[in-house]
């Protein structure tokens, strides 16, 4: 068994995607072990995405995670961190294979509804943010 960090993002919880989304993940057997439902702030949501501090985008991707609640989840299934990739599909929603997460719900390739950690490494690390060791 291996876990990965998802998040519901806030233009999900604004249309009040919490429970499709969650039935997804359930459906495709990821086992929800933690879940909360939190409104990050300025300085978390920076910390949370430090990989991209240096992005065009940083502030835009800032203003809009903590625009409104998100849920953060922990999922155990064998290959969680590559399977819930595959299961969200691609960043941009206009690329995303059809009958993804992001293909049937995300907005934009800002407003792609989902996030899910892309190796056990951040993983471990995004679990640990939300939720300890
Ligand atoms: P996530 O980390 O949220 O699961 P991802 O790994 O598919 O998404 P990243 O490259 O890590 O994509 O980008 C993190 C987030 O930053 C994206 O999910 C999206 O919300 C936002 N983002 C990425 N690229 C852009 C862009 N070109 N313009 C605006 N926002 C972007
Ligand atoms: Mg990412």
């Amino acid at each position: 068994m291996s876990r990965t960090l998802a998040i519901i993002k806030p233009d999900a919880t604004e249309r009040h995607l919490i429970g499709h989304i969650t039935n997804r993940i359930e459906r495709a057997r990821f086992k929800i072990v933690e879940m909360r439902i939190v409104h990050l702030t300025d300085e978390q949501a920076r910390e949370f995405y430090a990989v991209h501090a240096d992005k065009p985008f940083i502030n835009d991707l800032v203003a809009f995670m903590t625009s409104g609640p998100v849920v953060p989840m922990a999922l155990e299934k064998e290959n969680a961190v590559e399977d819930f990739r595959t299961l969200i599909g691609a960043t941009n929603p206009e690329n995303a294979a059809c009958g993804t997460i992001r293909w049937e719900i995300g907005r934009n390739i800002e407003k792609n509804s989902v996030h899910g950690s892309d190796s056990d490494e951040n993983a471990a690390r995004e679990i640990a943010f939300f939720f300890g060791d």
